[in-house]
């Protein structure tokens, strides 16, 4: 349209039309009424209320009008556009809410559901009790050594200082690898890892070994078949009993705490002589109360056997006992966990039972 039209009629231009207007308003209300979704309703306010819509038409047709008709023409159209906006507006209100409420209801977490994760696994508190024992020694500048769990009879008891016949080959009732001609058997303690070291490391040495051993028990509260042991060997010259002692002692001190020390007692191991059983002092009484279950009273547990390297044992490896002397050592890593966490039950350590790592594994 360009310049006013003078000869105007509003009845002859047929986007104004009153009827015209009054029927595309009937048509916006009913399509914003039939929309399903947000989506719908977006299409339908396109057509009715965008650039194209038969309202839009008419407003522009307002324009060529002449100044007299404008006024009531415009009227008409504003208010059919308002009511057409309303519809819609009230509409998208409508249907936002019901977009609402169904995402509530979609998306909604039911927080008493059992939920699917699976619970984290935790290192092994027997691992980390030996981790803390490889420390200490690694602190005192000492070495970790490795053996075999499937040993030489040799190594096991032979380089040992275990005769053919010795009653503790029998004592330590061993599970032998067939078929028996193959001089092979279950590691019956970490002490075969002294005579390995001694042959391939030569002396001054001081090493520690941690590892698994193997006895014919039966799997009951306090004995297993398969347990772990933590073995200490320190030979050089002038070494003495002395320094056994300090290095038990301080041992205990970095395990259970300031104070915890050992006290020896007279014993015999065919691979140490002099030997001893080491006792550590009770971290929980301190030897002052005769109703402590941790020591049953006595103020002091069993840890462990000790003493100085037998002659015969440094000889068999080739070192000469008259220059060197040496001190070992061996104690039960599950014994120590036990009394240390108060787990009575050995059982309990080797089922695999996740809420018992859990409980004692989250030590790092
Ligand atoms: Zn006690």
């Amino acid at each position: 349209m360009s310049g006013p039209n003078t000869s105007y009629d509003p009845v002859e231009v047929a986007a104004l039309d009153p009827a015209a207007i009054e029927a595309a308003v009937a048509a916006a209300l009913a399509a914003a009424d039939a929309a399903p979704d947000l989506a719908a309703l977006k299409a339908a306010r396109t057509a009715h209320q965008g650039d194209r819509s038969a309202l839009a038409l008419a407003n522009r047709e307002i324009g060529a009008l002449p100044p007299s008709a404008k006024a009531e023409a415009g009227q008409r159209v504003g208010q059919a556009r308002a009511r057409v906006a309303q519809a819609f507006t009230a509409r998208q209100g409508i249907l936002e809410a019901e977009r609402d409420e169904r995402i509530l209801v979609e998306e909604a977490v039911d927080v008493t559901l059992p939920t699917g994760r699976r619970p984290l696994g935790r290192r092994h508190p027997t691992e980390l009790m030996a981790e803390r024992i490889a420390d200490v020694f690694v602190g005192l500048g000492w070495e970790l050594a490795e053996g075999p769990e499937v040993e030489a009879e040799w190594f096991n008891f032979d380089a040992l200082n275990f005769d053919a016949d010795h009653p503790a080959r029998q004592m330590q009732d061993t599970f032998y690898v067939e078929p028996p001609e193959s001089g092979l058997i279950l590691r019956t303690h970490t002490s075969p890892v002294q005579a390995r070291a001694l042959l391939e490391r030569g002396v001054p040495l001081y090493i520690a070994c941690l590892g698994r051993v193997f006895r014919t028990d039966e799997l009951d509260a306090t004995h297993m078949p398969a347990f772990h042991q933590v073995e200490g060997l320190a030979v050089d010259e002038g070494i003495t009993m002395a320094h056994l002692k300090g290095t038990l002692d301080r041992l205990a001190t970095e395990l259970f705490g300031q104070g915890i020390t050992t006290r020896l007692r007279p014993s015999y191991f065919p691979f140490t002589e002099p030997s001893a059983e080491m006792d550590l002092r009770c971290f929980v009484c301190r030897g002052s109360d005769s109703a402590c279950r941790t020591c049953k009273g006595t103020g002091w547990i069993e840890w462990g056997g000790c003493g100085m390297v037998n002659e015969n044992v440094l000889r068999a490896c080739g070192v000469d006992p008259q220059r060197y002397s040496g001190f070992a050592f061996g104690m039960g890593i599950d014994r120590a966990l036990m009394f240390r966490t108060g787990v009575s039950d050995m059982r309990d350590m080797i089922e695999g039972d996740v809420r018992f790592t859990a409980q004692f594994g989250m030590e790092i």
